[in-house]
């Protein structure tokens, strides 16, 4: 049986207590590997390999010497392409059409394109007078951080992991990384990319386990690290925000969400069903930025409704070598013990069920996988939490509405605010709503377009600060002001 081991100053190590979990097929609930489960032991080696790496080599590196490390990673990654896309697709259960597209190409370009952004971002100078006259001169540089502990989700592990190292071991920071328990794969196999590629020895530090009494909370509790970096569910950002709080440690949280989307009666409708479609059941619903409450103009509402259940029940379900599958599983059966509990409320609060609402009949092989029906409902009250909480699955719930206030007093009522898609060809009233959702991403006729240079977080309980292009620069660098007296 295959062992994931910690990654720690440049080695594999494994953990001194022997303790181990299991890494879980979704497709078919077996066992792929066994993964060490880090104690405090393993964290404070990593820590502390973090903390010389940064003393030493790596922070007494010039730029370019970096950005070409790290142009050697993305290039690292792209040669063992099909082993990542191989082992994302095992932890994940995701279709392989969407991981060789998405999860592998953007885990690459998360280097490459940080590593090229820091070269060409000026920092500010202002001169002033003083009373004698000579005046003064102010200017601003950047310094790395320090140790960056990333902590980091399963829905899109390699992805949202390098959208965090990338742009920290770009400015120079050192980093300790947790990954999910349920995806640690990729994780792990970055580790010999980044040795093959020159990172020196402890640059990049990955522990393996669980949150809570396990590596995610010895490591959020460390010390000796300067910044955390997560993107999960928003109750586990309120646990790191308290633990950051000690030592005033810095944090940048990208959370939870219950997003909108608006259908005006003006919209191209080919693009709306097809982004709605891609919004609601994308990685089987398992996107921060999915769209769980869809918001239609009544004049349209039934054709849309009855547009999105034609399409919904055309995805196909099944395993990654599938080639034709556009649906995979849920990562675990926790998950689908969790999306199974919101079709149940769903139905007993009187919903119309308009398509799915529980487990597809799968052949022998795949039925020990976590798989789910794509799922629709009409009818819900306001008040319903399978219209107020984030279900994270591949269902939506659509209701009718008249006005644009009415739209945007439904987009903004809830307390997440991470992403929205407004679908309208008038494109005064695309901006005029775009500019009133209280969200940190709006996208107008379209969704999950992603331009790596724009900032990218939520407001309200769906996150603290932005990563993205030189958004990133704010949080995984120190400006420093320095005023010389002429
Ligand atoms: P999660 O919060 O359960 O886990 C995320 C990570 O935190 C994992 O590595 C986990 O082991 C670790 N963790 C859990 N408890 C911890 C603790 N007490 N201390 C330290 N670490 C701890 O989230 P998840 O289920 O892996 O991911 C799904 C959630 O992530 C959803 O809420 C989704 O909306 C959110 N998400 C947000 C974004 C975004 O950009 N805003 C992107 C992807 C996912």
């Amino acid at each position: 049986m295959k062992e994931i081991k910690h990654f720690i100053n440049g080695q594999f190590v494994g953990s001194a207590s022997g303790k181990q979990f299991d890494n879980i097929n979704p497709a078919n609930g077996q066992r792929i590997s066994r993964v060490h489960e880090a104690g405090e032991a393993e964290v404070d080696l990593a820590v502390r390999a973090a903390r010389a790496a940064l003393d030493g080599p790596w922070g007494k590196m010039t730029l370019e010497q970096r950005t070409q490390i790290l142009h050697a990673v993305a290039d690292g990654i792209n040669a063992r392409f099909d082993e990542f896309l191989e082992a994302e697709c095992l932890d994940t259960g995701k279709p392989r059409s969407l991981a060789s597209h998405i999860d592998i190409p953007r885990g690459a370009a998360n280097f490459k394109v940080f590593a090229d952004m820091i070269k060409n971002v000026a920092t500010e100078t202002f001169e002033m007078p003083t009373p004698d006259g000579t005046g003064a001169l102010n200017y601003s540089i950047r310094r790395p951080k320090g140790v960056i502990g990333v902590i980091s989700p399963w829905n899109l592990p390699l992805l949202l992991m390098t959208w965090k190292v990338g742009p920290a071991l770009a400015c120079g920071n050192t980093v300790v990384v947790k990954p999910s328990e349920e995806t640690p794969t990729t994780t792990a196999l970055l580790g010999e990319v980044m040795k093959a590629a020159g990172v020196p020895d402890g640059v990049y530090n990955v522990v393996h386990g669980y949150g809570a009494n396990s590596a995610g909370a010895f490591l959020t509790a460390h010390p000796g690290v300067d910044a955390y970096t997560f993107t999960g569910e928003t109750r586990t950002g309120e646990l790191i925000m308290s633990n950051a709080a000690k030592g005033v440690r810095d944090i940048s949280l990208e959370l939870g969400g219950k997003n909108a989307g608006i259908v005006f009666a003006d919209c191209d409708l080919d693009k709306a069903i097809e982004g709605t479609m891609r919004s609601a059941f994308a990685n089987c619903g398992q996107v921060c930025l999915g769209t769980e409450r869809v918001y239609v103009q009544r004049p349209i509402f039934d054709e849309f409704v009855a547009r999105l259940k034609t399409a919904a029940e055309g995805l196909v379900i099944g395993p990654p070598e599938d080639a034709s599958a556009n649906l995979g599983p849920l990562i675990s059966e926790k998950q689908r013990n969790k999306v199974l509990s919101y079709y149940q409320q769903a139905v007993a609060e009187g919903a119309t069920l308009v398509t799915g609402g529980g487990i597809p009949d799968m052949p022998d092989e795949l039925k020990g996988g976590w798989w789910i029906q794509p799922t629709i409902w009409t009818g819900l009250s306001d008040d319903s939490p399978v219209v107020t909480e984030e279900i994270f699955g591949p269902c939506c719930h659509i209701q009718p509405f008249d006005t644009e206030e009415e739209a945007i007093y439904q987009a903004n009522r809830l307390p997440y605010g991470l992403a929205s898609a407004v679908w309208t060809e008038n494109i005064s009233r695309a901006t005029r709503v775009a500019g009133q959702i209280e969200a940190g991403i709006v996208w107008v006729n379209s969704w999950f377009l992603r331009d790596l240079r724009t900032p990218f977080g939520g407001s309200k309980q769906s996150g603290i600060g932005r990563e993205g292009g030189v958004h990133s620069l704010e949080f995984y660098t120190e400006l420093k002001n320095i005023c010389i007296k002429l």
